[in-house]
C-alpha cells in the first residue's frame, strides 16, 4: 500500500525538521507494514517495525533537546501515529502508547534529577515504555486505584494486579498509576516509573483478540520496588487532566484515523482497479467511495481543531481545567473512535466481497478488526456517562465555548 499520499495530522506546511521526521515516520511505516499481516496472525510483538523506528530514533522525540531529544510538538508525534497505524495498527497504538507516558514524564518532572536522567537514557537507548492503569475487576476507571505505595525503609515498593499491559513482556519500563498510600483515597493516586530492573511480571491474562493482537495486552501481578524519586512530582489528578488524557485522546485517534485512512486507500484501489476493468464503468459500491473519504476527513479535521485547540493552551492549566476545553478532549476520543469505526465500514461497502475477504489485496478485515477495539478502550459509554454529569450541571454557553 501506499502510504505517503496523505498529509499530517495537522495539516500544517511541514517545515524542514517536519517534513524530515514524516520521512523517517516512512521509513518505520514501511517496514511495518512488510510483518502487519504476521504479527496480527501470530498474535505477536511488532519486533521489526520497533527495530526501525528506534534505528530512526522516534522513541524520544518528545523530549526536549537539552536531554537528547527534538522538543517535537503533539501534532508532529500524532503524524507518526498515522502513519505508523495505516500500514500496522498494533505498532501504532504501542508507539502512541508509549509516547503518552514519555508526555506525563517531561511534562510533570519539575526538575526531578531521576526522571531526567531516565529521559536522557530513553533517547540514547530508545527505551520503549509501557502504561499500567487498568487494575483488578475495576475495568477502565483510570482515576481510581486499588493498589497502594508502601514505603519499606528508604525505598517504595508496589504490587498491582495489573490486567492489561500492553507489550509488558516486550517494554523496557512501565509508568503506572497507584493509590498515594495505604490511608488513602482511591482517587488519591500518583503517577511511579519504573524500569526494567525494578519489576516483576507474572503472567495472569492472555491476550486472544479480535483485533489489535500485535498490542500482546496481556495481564500480569506488577511487583515493583524503587526510590520515592521515580514518582513523579505531581498529583496525578493534574497529570491525568492537562496531560494523560489530551496526549491520549489525540494520539489513539491518530492511530484510529491512519487504520481509517489504510482502509480507505484499499476502497479507493478497489474503485480504481474495477473501473479500469470496466472501461470506467463504477462497481455497485464505488459510488460510497466519496462518503469514505468525506468521513476520512471529518475524522481528521476534527482531530486537527483539537491538537490545535491543545497546542495553544497546553501550558495554561486554568485553560485547560475549563469545562469547555475538557468537553473538546472528552469527546474528541468518542468522536474519533465512532468515525474511524463508521470510516472503515464504509470502505468495506466499497470493496464489497473483495473486501469482506481475507485473502484480498483489497482486504479491509485486519482494518475492521483493529478499529473495533477503539470504542472500547476507555469505553465510549464510561467517558460519555462521566461527561453528562458534568454537562448537566454547566451552562450549555460554557460547554460549547472556546
Ligand atoms: C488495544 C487495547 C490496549 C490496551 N492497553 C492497555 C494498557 O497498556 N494498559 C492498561 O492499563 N490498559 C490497557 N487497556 C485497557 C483500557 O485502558 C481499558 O481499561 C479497557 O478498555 C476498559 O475495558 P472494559 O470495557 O472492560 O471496562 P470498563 O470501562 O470498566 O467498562 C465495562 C462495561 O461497563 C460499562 N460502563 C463502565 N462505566 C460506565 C459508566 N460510568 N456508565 C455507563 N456504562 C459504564 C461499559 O459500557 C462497559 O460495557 C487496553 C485496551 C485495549 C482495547
Amino acid at each position: 500500500m501506499n502510504t505517503s499520499s496523505l498529509s499530517p495530522v495537522a495539516e500544517r506546511a511541514p517545515g524542514r525538521s517536519e517534513s524530515a521526521l514524516a520521512e523517517r515516520a516512512m521509513v518505520a511505516a514501511t517496514t511495518a507494514a512488510e510483518h502487519a499481516t504476521n504479527v496480527d496472525s501470530a498474535g505477536r510483538f511488532p519486533a521489526e517495525a520497533f527495530d526501525a523506528v528506534r534505528k530512526q530514533g522516534l522513541l524520544g522525540i518528545l523530549v526536549p533537546r537539552s536531554m537528547g531529544g527534538e522538543d517535537a510538538g503533539v501534532g508532529q508525534v500524532a503524524d507518526v501515529c498515522f502513519r505508523l497505524a495505516q500500514n500496522c495498527a498494533a505498532t501504532g497504538m504501542i508507539y502512541a502508547m508509549h509516547q503518552v507516558k514519555v508526555a506525563c514524564l517531561v511534562r510533570h518532572r519539575h526538575g526531578s534529577s531521576v526522571i531526567e536522567s531516565l529521559l536522557r537514557r530513553l533517547c540514547a537507548e530508545q527505551l520503549l515504555l509501557a502504561s499500567s492503569t487498568t487494575e483488578g475487576q475495576a475495568g477502565g476507571n483510570v482515576r481510581s486505584s486499588e493498589a497502594a505505595v508502601s514505603s519499606v525503609g528508604d525505598h517504595i515498593e508496589l504490587e498491582r494486579q495489573a490486567t492489561v499491559i500492553s507489550y509488558g513482556a516486550h517494554a523496557d519500563g512501565i509508568v503506572t498509576t497507584a493509590r498515594r498510600s495505604a490511608d488513602a483515597e482511591a482517587s488519591d493516586q500518583v503517577l511511579i516509573v519504573f524500569l526494567k530492573d525494578d519489576y516483576t511480571l507474572s503472567p495472569i491474562q492472555s491476550w486472544q483478540t479480535m483485533g489489535m493482537r500485535g498490542t500482546c495486552s496481556e495481564g500480569y501481578v506488577l511487583r515493583a520496588r524503587g526510590v520515592p524519586e521515580q514518582i513523579v512530582p505531581e498529583p496525578y489528578a493534574s497529570i491525568h487532566s492537562h496531560t494523560m488524557v489530551p496526549f491520549a485522546h489525540l494520539l489513539w485517534g491518530s492511530v484510529w484515523a491512519g487504520i481509517a485512512a489504510g482502509a480507505s486507500m484499499r476502497a479507493q484501489a478497489f474503485v480504481r482497479t474495477a473501473a479500469r476493468k470496466a472501461d470506467g464503468a463504477l462497481p455497485p459500491g464505488g459510488a460510497r467511495l466519496g462518503e469514505v473519504l468525506s468521513s476520512l476527513k471529518t475524522l481528521r479535521g476534527m482531530l486537527s481543531d483539537s491538537i490545535r485547540r491543545y497546542e495553544s493552551i497546553m501550558n495554561d492549566a486554568q485553560a485547560l481545567n475549563s469545562v469547555d476545553f475538557q468537553s473538546q478532549i472528552t469527546l474528541t476520543k468518542v468522536q474519533a473512535s465512532e468515525l474511524a469505526v463508521s470510516t472503515v465500514l464504509k470502505a468495506l461497502r466499497v470493496c464489497g466481497l473483495s473486501g469482506y475477504r481475507c485473502d484480498s489485496p483489497f482486504s479491509v478485515e485486519r482494518h475492521l478488526r483493529d478499529v473495533l477495539s477503539s470504542p472500547l478502550m476507555i469505553n465510549n459509554d464510561r467517558i460519555l456517562s462521566n461527561f453528562t454529569m458534568t454537562a448537566m450541571m454547566t451552562p450549555i454557553s460554557a460547554v460549547l465555548s472556546g
